[in-house]
């Protein structure tokens, strides 16, 4: 069993985060001094490290570059106001991680090398944590495969990385979206319910179609006939009908979300409906055609919250209720912004403290 005196700290002598400006955090470019990074080799993990944040060298060969053994997690650490430095429900993404590890053939980490990994190196970059409302520091674990190999077969070496950027507080407008009738995220059988590196260079090519014709966002529909509701991009989507909270049940094709999870909680806790099932577009359609759909919205951990202002089928264009007046969505929201900044009690034990 390894544990986190076996982690090896290398500090910067040359930090940037003098010449950070705070007051404009675009997601994801901007990271912090140092990285984790862990190799797995003979069967196991070994040289676990937190090094100063740069490039890194290897093969052009190496299986990750060719054949996309590769994936990832996304979870956010916050400064909260009596200057606890919380994880939001760490252990959950460390269970996901080893299902797409196992998906992807790749070795699984124990959850708590995971936890306590990404614990050490946000210890190590606190003061990258902004404090401003809103603000975060997204961390981005994930795992390649590093045999210099050209044959098609799981690599037998890996390297495990966690690297972390502070993010301001996201704002988006309301979206308009398109739900996709010509192509797929996943399939059946596939690996949808992994966060693999090729789902989301699968997903391009349908997106850029989409912002072409004036969409901010594609609503995946499944793969065998594009009748099912399935994803927002690379969120979960939800619907308030009827004063029921609806989502589409995870299966191999969705990614099971814990943001989804998170507000499925807060509802069942609020007495609200919810019904998790298949959610057919036809349904949807008819329920934005007859005013029963009040809310629609998607929820991840990147964007939290992102309302959607008008849903598009088949040229036809449906407009939802403004999403200004959502009732649901912005108190989960609010709710969820409370809890993570130790503003409303954590009774689901959802923070992870570090210290
Ligand atoms: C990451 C992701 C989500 C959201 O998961 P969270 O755990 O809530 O961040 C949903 N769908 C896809 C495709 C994703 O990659």
């Amino acid at each position: 069993m390894i544990d986190t005196s076996d982690i090896k700290i290398k500090r910067t002598s040359n930090s940037r985060l003098q010449e950070t400006d705070f007051s404009d955090l675009p997601f994801g470019k901007i990271f912090s001094d140092h990285m984790f990074i862990a190799d797995y080799e003979d069967g196991e993990w070994k040289n676990f490290q937190i090094v100063p944040y740069g490039d890194l060298t290897f093969s052009p060969a190496i299986s990750a570059l060719h054949y996309g053994q590769a994936f990832f997690e996304g979870l956010k650490a916050y400064k909260q106001e009596n200057g606890d430095v919380v994880m939001f429900r760490p252990y959950k993404n460390a269970e996901r991680f080893n299902k797409s590890a196992e998906r992807m053939c790749m070795p699984s980490l124990p959850e708590d090398l995971f936890v306590q990994s990404i614990a050490a190196l946000v210890e190590v970059d606190k003061d990258w944590i902004p404090t401003a409302p809103q603000t975060s520091l997204y961390i981005r674990p994930f795992m390649f495969a590093t045999d210099e190999y050209l044959g098609v077969q799981p690599s037998t070496t890996y390297k495990f990385m966690v690297l972390a950027c502070p993010v301001g507080a996201y704002f988006s407008k309301p979206l308009k979206v398109k739900i996709e009738t010509k192509y797929s995220r996943s399939s059946e059988g596939g690996f949808g319910f992994a966060k693999a590196a090729g789902n989301y260079a699968g997903s391009l090519y349908p997106a850029q179609q989409a912002l072409k014709e004036g969409f901010d966002q594609i609503i995946w529909t499944d793969g065998r006939d594009h009748s099912y509701i399935e994803e927002l991009g690379a969120a979960n989507v939800m619907f308030i009908i009827d004063g029921k909270l609806v989502t589409p049940s995870t299966r191999d094709t969705i990614l099971k979300g814990i943001t989804r999870d998170t507000i499925l909680t807060l509802a069942n806790k609020w007495g609200i409906p919810v019904d998790e099932r298949r959610v057919s577009v036809a349904e949807i359609l008819e329920g934005l055609k007859n005013g029963q759909v009040a809310e629609a919205f998607g929820v991840g951990t990147a964007a939290t919250i992102t309302s959607i202002a008008s849903i598009g089928y088949e040229g036809e264009l449906y407009e939802l209720p403004d999403p200004a007046t959502a009732g649901f969505s912005s108190r989960a929201l609010k709710t969820l912004n409370e809890i993570r900044y130790g503003q409303a009690p954590d009774e689901f034990e959802w923070n992870y403290k570090i210290d």
